[in-house]
């Protein structure tokens, strides 16, 4: 998992641009006021709604209220399970994550037992309800090529290069000259988005990663702060553990492999739980290549490509670069797939000597 520093400039202003654009659609969506803002690209493309349920007007001033919707949308990932806890505690009489569990498993059930009816109507109501408001796949997935703000616009603002998970797939934001959408990556709820229907907009919990991470691997997994690392919080996401890999001579086989920080529970969790090990295992080839440069070059490949390059004079990075196709700096890793995968291996074959 990579980091992602809150506090650097360019994330500052994403999380400041996201906030604004959802409070913007909200405030003009239920209350039929718009911004003071002349460019704001969201106020005149929102439409007013003034068919709220009677059940769900008290809930919706309170989610208005200016303090109440920075948090839900902007708050800190430590704030923001509770919120949403505290939201539906307020709203379901008896509420618990068992039954809402339950009601995410049968809700599409054709048939259903009583009980099963029961809870289906105790939460429908208000699940349905939050996915409305939070409107994450009717208005931010969109897919017209509009100009207003969507996930495109937090894709380029975040400006992650390769998925924040695996660091394995290049995950740019990409539009044609027309301004056409191309690519972009998807975004991970990283608590779970039908849990937590009410931080379905969160800027923290908005992760952006491949499709095979968010899909596939992560699904629905469970995510906590005390038992999973969290990109925006965790400091040592990246670095708490290394890649390495086992050698089979009989058979010729890799295996990669991970290494953990002595009885770090959370990191062994994290990188069980996105099964690094098991994409990473997906590299032999890669792997092959860093042992066969080892193998021909020993340890001072850097400095003999440096000589090669001695008319343009490369800084050590530069040559790095250049002869691995990948980033050494973990700031950067970011910016090109596998970098902390082959640095950790660069590391362990004793050919990073300058570092
Ligand atoms: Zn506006
Ligand atoms: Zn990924």
């Amino acid at each position: 998992m990579l980091y992602i520093d809150k506090n650097a400039v360019k994330n500052i202003r994403a999380r400041e641009a996201h906030l604004k654009a959802v409070k913007c659609r909200l405030q003009k969506k239920y209350k039929n006021v718009i911004c003071n803002d002349n460019d704001c690209k969201v106020c005149p493309t929102t439409r007013y709604k003034d068919d709220v349920p009677a059940v769900h007007e008290e809930f919706l001033e309170i989610i208005l209220d200016e303090d109440f919707s920075e948090i839900i949308i902007g708050g800190n990932p430590e704030e923001l399970s509770i919120m949403s806890e505290m939201v539906w505690d307020s709203i379901v009489d008896g509420f618990s994550w068992d039954e809402l569990e339950l009601y995410i498993k049968v809700k599409g059930k054709k048939t259903k037992s009583d009980d099963e009816k029961e809870i289906v109507d105790r939460y429908k109501i208000h699940h349905d309800f939050f996915k409305t408001v939070f409107d994450y796949d009717s208005w931010f997935m969109n897919s017209a090529d509009s100009d207003r703000y969507d996930a495109y616009d937090l894709a380029q603002n975040l400006d992650m290069n390769t998925c924040v998970y695996c660091n394995r797939l290049y995950t740019s934001t990409m539009k044609s000259r027309l301004k056409k959408k191309v690519m972009r990556p998807t975004f991970d709820h990283w608590v779970s988005h039908a849990k937590h229907p009410i931080l379905g907009l969160s800027f923290y919990n908005l992760i952006p990663s491949c499709s095979i991470c968010n899909s596939s691997v992560k699904g629905f997994k469970n995510f906590l702060l005390s038992t999973h690392y969290h990109p925006y919080v965790d400091k040592d996401c990246g670095s708490s553990f290394k890649y390495s890999y086992d050698y089979f001579k009989s058979t010729n086989i890799f295996d990669i492999k991970i290494i953990q920080e002595f009885s770090n529970v959370k990191s062994f969790r994290t990188t069980s739980d996105l099964k690094l090990k098991e994409m990473f295992n997906a590299h032999h080839s890669e792997l092959a290549d860093l042992i066969r440069i080892k193998k021909a070059y020993s340890e001072n490949y850097i400095e003999k490509l440096k000589d090669v390059y001695s008319a343009i004079n490369l800084s050590d990075m530069e040559v790095y670069r250049l002869a691995f196709g990948t980033e050494i700096d973990e700031n950067s890793f970011h910016k090109r797939p596998l970098s902390k995968f082959k640095k950790d291996i660069l590391k362990e074959l004793k050919m990073l000597d300058f570092e």
